[in-house]
This record gives C-alpha cells, structure tokens and sequence, in this order.
C-alpha cells in the first residue's frame, strides 16, 4: 500500500461548515443530506470549522459567538441523523496539527492560485475592504480548508456547489505537495447531492445566511410557512389568472424536493392552467417542508434536552481526530526532512 492510499479500506470522507448561527435547507439539500448518507459507505469525519469563522472576528465577544454556534450547528447536524457512533465530529481548533500542516502547504501555494480564487475577490468587497486591508487569514482560507481535508487524507468531500473551485484548488495543492515531497496526500473530490444548489427564497442564485433569503431547519412551522410566503415565483405571473411557467419557479423547483410526486403532477398542472395561484401553492410547499422537517425537529429537541451528551460527543470526536492528525504530521515531518520533535 503506498502512503496516499488510506489505512482504511472504505474511503474517507472529509467536510466541515463555520458555525455562523443554524443551518439553512440550502445546507442540508446542498451538503448535510449527503453527509448523512455516506456515512454508510465511507469513514467519515465532520467538523465544526471555527477557525474559519475567526476571518470576520474583531472582539472577543465577536470570537465567544462563534463557540456558542458550535453547540446548536451540532444539534443540526444530529438532528439531520449524522451519528457520532459512526462518524468522527469535532472542532476544528481542537486539532491544532491543522494550523501545523496549513503553515507548511502555505510553502507550496503560489499566492496568486489563492487571489484567482472567485469567492475571494467577492469576499473582500462583501466585507468592505480591499486586496490591501483584507487580513491574511482570509487569502489563506483554502489553504486552511486543503489542510482540514487532507490532514485525514479524506478523498472525498461533499460539498455545494459553490465549493467547487475551493476543492479543486485543495487537488492542485495537495498534487503540488506530492510533486515535491513524495506521494502522501489523495487528490480530494467533490461529492455534489442532486441539488447542489438551492435557490434562495427572494429567487438570487444561492440560498443563503448572509443573504437573509433562507429557510432555518430549526426554525418553527409558522416562522417556516411565513417566509415561504415571501418566495418569489415566476415573474411573468403578475395576476392570479395568468398561467404559470414551473420550469423557472423556484417554488415549485422546491416542491419536487419536498413535495410527494403525486402531488407534484397536480401542482404543474394546476399552475401551467392558472388553476390554482401562487399564494396556494406556496401555502402547500409550506406544508410540505414543515413535514419534511419535523422528524429532525423531533430529535433535535430530544439531543437539545442532553447538552452534556453533545459536548462528549465533540470531546471524543477530538481526541479520535487528533490521533490520526498526529500520524499524518509527522509523515509530512519526515517528508519535507524536518526532524521529529
Ligand atoms: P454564509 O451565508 O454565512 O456564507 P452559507 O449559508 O453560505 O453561510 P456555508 O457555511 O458557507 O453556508 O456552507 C456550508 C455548506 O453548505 C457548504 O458545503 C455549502 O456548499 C453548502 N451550501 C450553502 N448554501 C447552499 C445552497 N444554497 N445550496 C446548496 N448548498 C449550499
Ligand atoms: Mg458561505
């Protein structure tokens, strides 16, 4: 077996989210449905990444709110059925081999591979600087995301879509370690669900926090139905007896994921005969998504009864990460000649 191939027969699996607040049904269509059923298939290893969330971070209570996240994103990802028997979770800074390796594939990363990347350009006028005053973290961000997957020597990383040209620059990176070093990392791959892209409720491309156009999973059945009441649908629609078009509806795109197939057939007809009107079928994909939802409302508020059950979970989680972090460093020490501490 050489050293980029895992220990593992099964594949390994690697993906992380910032704890930035609850997630949204863009997450869990996008990324967490499939990390829920991988875990059938792979080793898998799912982590709270709050060193990346520390780019925006200017005070301490800025940085304690980002620990206070950790706790309730966990609580969606148990909810959602990832199950820590199986499945390593954790926090990121409770690994600190990762800052090790992100300082030592910083040695191998051309910068202007990181100032190409198209999410960084838009991240530095979202946050209202310049290539000038934007803090070094933030360029670096994929170079700490390469080194969050290939640590464990993850081949696999599901991901939205969004995410894409992070990944492929994480296969550059780790190729260009090997290239110098010898073969140690796998090339990662994206693992994208059937949807890897949910649109957001005011119809912009992605759903998303930031953008205030999103669906909480945690959120409670009113608050659901009153934000689905806000989605926009097809625009040509002006007045209720004008026919719809579903093929750029996004309420209806969200009604095939959510909605029965049955139902479905009779919300296109309906809709392409103005049989029915928007505000109706929003008020059914409400429904729809409230009782898709519930099941992981249910246990969420079970694991939320058991605080301590989840802190052990991250604690162990830890510890078994950093095992493996540790075997993984010192091979990188051993192959870039740096002498075992
Ligand atoms: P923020 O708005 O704070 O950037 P976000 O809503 O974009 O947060 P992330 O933490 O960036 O969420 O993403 C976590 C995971 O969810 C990533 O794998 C990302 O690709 C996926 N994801 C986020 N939004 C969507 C979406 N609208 N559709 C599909 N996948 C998504
Ligand atoms: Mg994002």
């Amino acid at each position: 077996m050489t050293s980029a191939t895992n220990a593992s027969k099964r594949g390994v699996i690697f993906s992380g989210m910032r704890p930035t607040g609850l997630l949204h049904l863009g997450n869990y269509i996008g990324a967490l449905q499939n990390w829920v059923a991988l875990q059938d298939e792979y080793d898998c290893i799912y982590c709270a990444v709050d060193i990346h969330a520390l780019t925006t971070v200017e005070s301490r209570a800025d940085a304690a709110g980002i620990q206070s996240n950790i706790e309730d994103m966990v609580l969606d990802w148990l909810a959602a059925g990832i199950d820590p028997e199986r499945s390593i979770v954790f926090v990121q800074s409770h690994v600190p081999e990762v800052m090790t390796l992100h300082t030592l594939l910083s040695m191998v990363t051309p910068l202007g591979w990181l100032m190409r990347v198209p999410t960084f350009k838009e991240k530095v006028r979202q946050m209202d600087e310049t290539e000038e005053t934007v803090n070094y973290g933030l360029v670096g961000y994929p170079v700490l995301q390469t080194a969050d997957i290939i640590l464990y020597k993850a081949d696999t990383v599901p991901v939205g879509q969004d995410q894409i040209p992070h990944i492929e620059l994480s296969r550059e990176i780790a190729r260009r370690f090997n290239n110098f070093f010898g073969d140690t990392f796998p090339e990662p791959q994206v693992k994208l669900t059937e949807a890897p892209l949910l649109v957001g409720l005011d119809g912009q491309a992605k759903m998303s926090k930031s953008l205030d156009n999103h669906l909480d999973l945690a959120a409670t059945p009113e608050d659901t139905a009153r934000r689905v009441m806000t989605a926009f649908t097809d625009p040509q629609r002006a007045t209720r007896n004008i026919p719809g078009r579903p093929e750029v509806c996004n309420v209806y795109s969200m009604h095939r994921m959510f909605t029965p197939p049955n139902a479905v057939n009779a919300v296109y007809d309906e809709c392409t005969t103005a049989a029915r009107g928007c505000v109706d079928c929003k008020r059914q994909l409400a429904a729809s998504i409230n009782a898709f939802l519930e099941p992981l409302r249910e246990r969420r508020r079970e694991y939320q009864a058991r605080p301590e059950y989840v802190r052990e979970i991250l604690h162990e989680g830890g510890k078994r990460a950093r095992n493996i972090a540790a075997r993984t460093i010192e091979e990188v020490y051993e192959k870039m000649g740096l002498t075992q501490p």
